[in-house]
């Protein structure tokens, strides 16, 4: 039975339940960032609700979702009214949705009009405020009328000029987003802190936006797409798109995959284009915004309460597929952290098959009650990573028992811990064979001491042989116990130690970073070694002195101090000494440094398919300026591939790889 067809009785008792139940989803959606569902199961319920409200009108509740927007602020930021509502929009989830809105247009306004199409940018939106071309106010939606202010986390978004080019008084709004890239990284680094991992990029963007210390924001590269201009004087433009090329104009960052139709056939043409390239783009969409093109046709068309009647988001519907959870591996990271991964029959999803899927940590893996043998619903989240979104527990057979969690260390067998504040569980034994493994791993690794020839499988044959214990014994390392180890010929043995001999200059930083202190990345101990240019000068250092340097905070401060009191540490550190690793820094100075670090800075870049913007040799030179390496075929060496158009088999094998994929759009901004 429709929802419209249910008894009036019974409509008003799932009324109050849908109700009920949407305002607890949002309330875990808007004000914690913490969804706890997907949101296709919240547009579901939505549309049901809808359904009800349309049937039967007097059931409208003044609080239903359906009337309101967004959700309720956050404390502890400023409350700003917005000078004209930021609403909503409404969803279409077909083609026949699409053709419906289009027949309602038509009865609106008059005469002939056009559709701007637009990526619909997963993140969330806010309010520029500009004032003779100066920025005074970023706000965010909040509940479409009053948002929160979060100019000073906004200031930190480099794209987001504080100066536009024109002394103008405007309104721009438009999506703050979190790049896939980023997203990974992050959720990376918290998994291993045994933090919660975000559940998406928007959430990610919008946790990210509203932390109280604008440090946390800038650390974790977000961006801007504008995509409307408000409230400015004499209507300078008459179109979205005149709109959105004036906002190029004075500065402001918008998107360029848009495009002007005539008929809503060609619009959909436009988003089943889009549902096949969004894999590839940088950043997460989660469908197409059509809007009128027109500014006096919309102002026509008019408003509901929520939403603008003059534009559409077409959703995507969400890349998902079932299949069987047969067991679980738990693996061992370097801190101790212990993750469980679901191992299943493989399956079909977002172009690629699927057997291993994330479960995060064992409060998420409780929360969903996963237990083997069940049907799982697994979804690439952000089309990055496959994670499982939920079991079916009406599949399940008689005989399920909830999952037994492991009590010993997979690795050393020692007994693991589920600390009070940590959602993971934890191998607490420092001398645990596979985070010694992982530890050397990491020390060997690229961003760190960079020597070739060590991969995850010979560190395990170094380790398991006894020729190494800790990261100072790879440089005591001889020739003659390598070469009785498996598959290591007189060839690989020199490669290994000259790669690793080689390896004893390196910069500070490298050092620094491979130690694997906990809270200090790349990042951290570049700034780190940039500062006190030496191992020596940095030991001494108080928490105050460290946390002086701008974007070291009190966290990583205290870590530091806590891990040069240790004397374990104090031991490796001899150790290194006596073997003539470089404990200085070497690199450029703070001041040089700044100039000279792009985002292709030290990185392997390959180029493919045709590109419109520049000839190849020229942006092969463009980014051999910038620091890149640019070599001919994909490999895991690889670090970004710039795909033009009809790229091939070299995105394919990218996209088989992991590696980034940016296109030229990404590119001119990086040069900008
Ligand atoms: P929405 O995200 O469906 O669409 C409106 C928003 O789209 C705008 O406010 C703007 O932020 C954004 N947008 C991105 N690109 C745009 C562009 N080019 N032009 C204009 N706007 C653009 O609406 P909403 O009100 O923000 O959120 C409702 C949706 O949130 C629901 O459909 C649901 O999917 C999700 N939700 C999920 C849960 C959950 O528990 N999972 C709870 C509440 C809401």
């Amino acid at each position: 039975m429709s929802p419209s067809e249910l008894p009036f009785e019974q409509a008003s008792i799932r009324v109050d339940e849908l109700v009920h139940l949407l305002d607890d989803y949002s309330h875990q959606y808007y004000v914690l960032d913490k969804p706890t569902i997907p949101d296709e199961e919240y547009d579901r319920l939505y549309k049901e609700l809808v359904e009800l409200e349309e049937a039967y009108p007097q059931l409208i509740q003044n609080h239903s979702p359906t009337q309101r927007i967004g959700g309720a602020l956050l404390e502890g930021f400023e409350k700003v009214s917005h000078d004209t509502p930021m609403l909503s929009l409404d969803n279409a989830f077909s083609r026949e949705d699409l053709a419906e809105f289009d027949r309602r247009v038509s009865q609106l306004v008059d005469g002939e009009y056009s559709y701007h199409c637009e990526l619909k940018i997963d993140g969330l939106a806010v309010s520029l405020k500009y004032e003779k071309g100066r920025l005074v106010y970023a706000v965010t939606r909040g509940d479409g009328t009053v948002g929160e202010n979060v100019t000073a986390n906004v200031k930190t978004i480099r794209s987001i000029p504080l100066k536009l080019k024109k002394p103008l008084t405007l309104e721009a709004r438009g999506e703050i987003y979190m790049p896939k890239t980023s997203f990974l990284k992050l959720n990376e680094q918290r998994e291993e802190r045994g933090e919660a991992v975000f559940a998406n990029p928007r959430n990610a963007a919008a946790g990210t936006i509203r932390n109280l210390d604008p440090q946390v924001t800038a650390s974790r590269n977000l961006n801007i797409f504008l995509y409307a201009l408000a409230n400015v004087a004499d209507r300078p433009a008459s179109t979205q798109d005149e709109a959105l090329k004036l906002l190029d104009d004075i500065g402001l960052r918008t998107n360029s995959e848009r495009q002007v139709y005539d008929s809503i056939e060609e619009v959909w043409s436009f988003v089943e284009d889009y549902q096949q390239k969004r894999t590839e783009l940088p950043y997460e969409i989660d469908g197409i915004v059509i809007k009128v093109n027109e500014l006096s046709k919309q102002e026509q068309a008019g408003y509901t309460v929520k939403a603008p009647k003059w534009a559409i988001a077409y959703k995507f519907p969400a890349e998902e597929a079932r299949t069987v959870i047969r067991s679980i591996e738990w693996s061992v990271g370097r801190t101790g952290v212990v993750t469980p991964t679901a191992i299943m029959d493989p399956v079909q999803l977002a172009g690629t098959t699927v057997r291993r899927a994330s479960l995060h940590n064992i409060d998420l893996m409780i929360e969903k009650d996963i237990r083997l043998g069940d049907t799982a619903l697994v979804r690439k989240a952000g089309d990055i990573i496959p994670e499982v979104v939920r079991v079916d527990k009406e599949m399940r057979s008689g005989e399920s028992e909830a999952y037994v969690f492991p009590e010993n260390c997979p690795a050393c067998g020692s007994e693991l811990t589920h600390l009070e504040e940590e959602v993971a569980l934890r191998c607490m034994n420092p001398k645990c064979s596979a985070q010694a493994k992982e530890r050397l791993s990491h020390f060997v690794s690229r961003n760190a001491m960079n020597i070739d020839g060590l991969g995850e499988r010979v560190v395990s044959q170094l380790y398991e042989n006894q020729l190494i214990r800790d990261v100072a014994d790879l440089y005591y390392l001889t020739k003659d116990p390598l070469l009785k180890l498996e598959k290591i010929g007189d060839k690989s043995a020199d490669n290994m130690l000259s790669a690793i001999n080689k390896s004893r200059k390196n910069s500070l930083e490298r050092l620094l970073f491979g130690l694997g202190i906990r809270h200090v990345g790349a990042k951290a101990a570049r700034l780190l070694a940039e500062e006190f240019e030496s191992m020596e000068t940095l030991k001494q250092a108080s928490v105050e002195e460290i946390i002086e340097i701008d974007g070291i905070g009190d966290t990583i401060a205290e870590s530091i101090r806590s891990f040069f009191d240790l004397e374990e540490v104090e031991e490796l550190l001899d150790k290194l000494n006596q073997a003539q690793v470089n404990m200085l820094y070497t690199g450029k100075k703070k001041e040089e440094q700044a100039a000279a670090d792009t985002y292709f800075t030290d990185k392997t870049v390959v180029i493919t398919g045709k590109l419109s913007h520049f000839k190849r040799t020229e942006l092969k030179n463009k980014l051999n300026d910038m620091g890149a390496k640019v070599t001919g075929s994909v490999s895991k060496n690889t670090d970004y591939l710039i795909a033009g158009e009809d790229a091939g088999s070299k995105l394919a094998k990218a996209r088989e790889l992991g590696i980034t994929v940016i296109d030229e759009a990404k590119v001119l901004e990086e040069i900008e």
